[in-house]
C-alpha cells in the first residue's frame, strides 16, 4: 500500500508516504513521514546499548534504563537493559527515610 501525503516531520507535500521506523507498525494508524525522514529518523534511531544483564545489544528506544549515578553525582552514569531482562517495578521496594 502507498499512501500520498503531507510528511509530518518536514511538511512537505503529496510524497509517498512511510511509516515511522522507531514506531511499531501497530501503533501507527498510517505511514506519515517521507522516505528521506524515514531514513533520518531510523539512522538516529538506531543507537545501541549493552544490556547489563546478559550483554545483548539492544536499540535504545527498546531498553530500559536505569540511573546509577554516584550521590555526588559528579558523574552522570546509566546502565541499560533489554525488554527481557529489565527489573520490575514491584521487584524493588526500597524505604525511603531521609
Ligand atoms: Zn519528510
Ligand atoms: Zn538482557
Amino acid at each position: 500500500m502507498s499512501l500520498v501525503g503531507t510528511c509530518d516531520d518536514c511538511g512537505v507535500v503529496g510524497v509517498p508516504l512511510r511509516y515511522k521506523p522507531e514506531t511499531p507498525v501497530s501503533e501507527q494508524p498510517r505511514p506519515s513521514v517521507c522516505e528521506r525522514c524515514r531514513s533520518h529518523r531510523e539512522s538516529q534511531a538506531t543507537t545501541f546499548v549493552r544490556c547489563e544483564d546478559c550483554g545483548d545489544r539492544v536499540p535504545e528506544s527498546r531498553a530500559t534504563g536505569m540511573d546509577v549515578s554516584p550521590p555526588d553525582g559528579y558523574y552522570p552514569e546509566f546502565i541499560h537493559f533489554c525488554p527481557g531482562c529489565a527489573p520490575t517495578d514491584d521487584a524493588e521496594q526500597t524505604e525511603g527515610s531521609a
